[in-house]
């Protein structure tokens, strides 16, 4: 029997590049390698950057946008399966996006907020990620989400390098805010969704990372009394 595996547009960045192993036992087994520790701080200022572009100009984000205005964030999308006539299985998109933004010409754009310093590395990697909200979101299942054409994709950099006395009880973190353009390619996406189907169909899981720590503790407790 084919079946329709979800994959998380996150899983498409770190899980993806860091280990084909936990990435296919993740998405086929829902068996999930234990979750790092993520400092709050970093969901406070995300949170924080949503509202404050919410409902504001499109050039407060880039001067080089197309006038419009961030409409909405926070939301989940799911896509329609996603398919290749040779493949027996499929997999769909399910995930919440940070911000979308509308133009004034009719189009869209998808935001994601960083804390961190712009860097170029940094753009094939949450290529990815941000393809696939839009995939979801030209691509709905029916009743989700639905917004086309998506013609922008990219970060806002926040880089929280200063800090401000504001007497008497206060400090002010602050730092510039950069955008970092990721080129649209949804026919390259759609390869990389073939990639993965091909791994996911796999009648075994890949070989785990070596470099890994939580695999040689796995390891260790196999062979040990502990
Ligand atoms: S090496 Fe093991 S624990 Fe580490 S990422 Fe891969 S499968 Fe997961």
């Amino acid at each position: 029997m084919s079946e329709n595996w979800k994959l998380g547009p996150s899983d498409l960045t770190f899980l993806w590049d860091e280990c084909k192993r936990c990435f296919y036992l993740k998405i086929r087994h829902n068996f999930k390698r234990p979750a790092a520790p993520f400092p709050k701080i970093f969901g406070t200022i995300d949170l924080l950057m949503k509202d404050i572009y919410l409902g504001q100009s499109t050039k407060m984000i880039s001067s080089d946008f197309p006038d419009g205005k961030s409409i909405m964030s926070g939301r989940w999308v799911t896509s329609e399966p996603c398919g290749f006539g040779f493949h027996e299985n499929t997999c769909y998109i399910s995930g919440i996006f940070d911000t979308l933004v509308q133009f004034d010409n009719g189009s869209y754009g998808i935001v994601d907020f960083k804390t961190t310093k712009p860097n170029p590395r940094q753009v094939p990697f949450y290529s990815r990620q941000l393809h696939a909200y839009a995939y979801a979101l030209e691509n709905p299942a029916p009743g989700k989400l639905s917004y086309q054409p998506i013609e922008r994709l990219g970060l806002l950099c926040f880089d929280p390098s200063r800090m401000h006395e504001d007497p008497p009880t206060s400090l002010n973190l602050s730092g510039p805010a950069t955008w970092v353009e990721c080129p649209l390619d949804k026919a390259g996406f759609l390869n990389f969704m073939e990639e993965v189907l091909t791994l996911l169909e796999q009648s075994k899981p890949p070989e785990p990372n070596p470099e890994c720590p939580f695999c040689a503790y796995r390891a260790s407790a196999r062979t040990t009394d502990f």
